[in-house]
């Protein structure tokens, strides 16, 4: 029988003991504080803002939200980010992405200061997790780490395939897997746009993460019968629903599932978990500033 992950439970446990830690922080006096910033009028990245918004009320953790005009200048970006950077009560902050193409992502990434830096993009950050010493392991990789642990799923010595290399997910989570200690030590291939024979990898994975933005695009007579299959895409794809869309992975569930030995849902697998993570690494970032111990490596 396939076992389906179930993010959304695991999700659970994740803001339940987050908002125990931020118990921990009141007692030492110290409200955590998570700013998102939004410069878009994409419906996806207003509802992904609000309901990051929505999580911190849950928990115990002050949401402060700054909307910028996407037409603005980016220097009013940059201005926010100053002002956000130096407020005491801000612990945590999250530029929505995608910004507009007349701003530079990298600028907007390099400028977040890394202790506050809880999407874990910042260069220094990258630099601590790939040297094995992360602050903030970003939110979607570190996710799916946690879902691995939950459901005991042995990644030392595993075969495990990567699909796809953005910054955001592909690398971190490769990162992720290779290092030493408990949710790592897997043999990780990396595969892209580029990579030869995806098949061959695939049929050799105990571990798949499938992250190419492509709908439905793993399916089950690509997997090796018992493995783990990850999604973490989120597409729309038209269909005859009141919305007239529907989302799917990046992975066949139908096919998938009767190969693997365990699968995550889309949606309910890794999405609740990119959203916990955030919550799990701006109360880590409360504790840094502040020196209490909040017990969150
Ligand atoms: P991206 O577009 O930045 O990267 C996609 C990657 O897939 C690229 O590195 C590319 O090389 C690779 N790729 C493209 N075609 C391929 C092919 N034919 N074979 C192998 N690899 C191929 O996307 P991203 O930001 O990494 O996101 C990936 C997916 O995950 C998207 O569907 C996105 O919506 C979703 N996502 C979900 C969450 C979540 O919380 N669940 C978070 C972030 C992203």
């Amino acid at each position: 029988m396939t076992e389906v992950i179930d993010g959304e439970a695991v999700a659970a446990d994740v803001r339940a003991d987050v908002a125990d830690r931020v118990e921990l922080l009141e007692h030492a006096g110290v409200t955590p504080g998570l700013a998102t910033v939004l410069m878009s009028d994409d419906a996806a990245s207003e509802t992904y803002v609000s309901m990051k918004q929505r999580d911190c009320e849950e928990v115990g953790i002050e949401g402060i939200h700054v909307e910028i005009d996407p037409d603005a200048p980016a220097s009013e970006l940059y201005g926010t980010i100053d002002d956000l950077n130096d407020r005491d009560d801000v612990h945590g902050i999250l530029v929505q992405l995608p910004v507009p193409e007349h701003v530079d992502t990298r600028q907007v990434l390099r400028r977040i200061d890394p202790e506050k830096d809880v999407d874990g993009f910042h260069p220094e950050n990258v630099g601590r997790l790939v040297a094995g010493d992360a602050r903030f392991k970003p939110c979607t990789p570190h996710g799916v780490q946690k879902l691995l642990e939950a459901y005991d799923v042995e990644t030392e010595g595993a075969d495990a395939v990567v699909v796809g290399r953005s910054d955001i997910v592909g690398k971190p989570m490769a990162n992720l897997l290779i290092q030493k200690g408990p949710g790592g030590n897997a043999t990780t291939t990396v595969c892209h746009s580029r990579t030869r024979d995806l098949e061959a990898k695939l049929s050799n994975a105990d571990i798949v993460v499938a992250a190419a933005g492509i709908p439905e695009f793993v399916d089950g007579s690509m997997l090796k019968p018992g493995a783990t299959v990850i999604d973490v895409g989120i597409n729309k794809v038209d269909a005859e629903t009141e919305k007239g869309y529907a989302l799917v992975g990046d992975v066949d569930y139908d096919s998938a599932s009767e190969v693997a030995g365990a699968i995550t849902p889309v949606p309910g697998g890794v999405g609740p978990m990119t959203r916990a993570m955030l919550l799990y690494n701006t109360v880590k970032a409360a504790g840094i500033r502040h020196d209490v111990d909040v017990g969150l490596r």
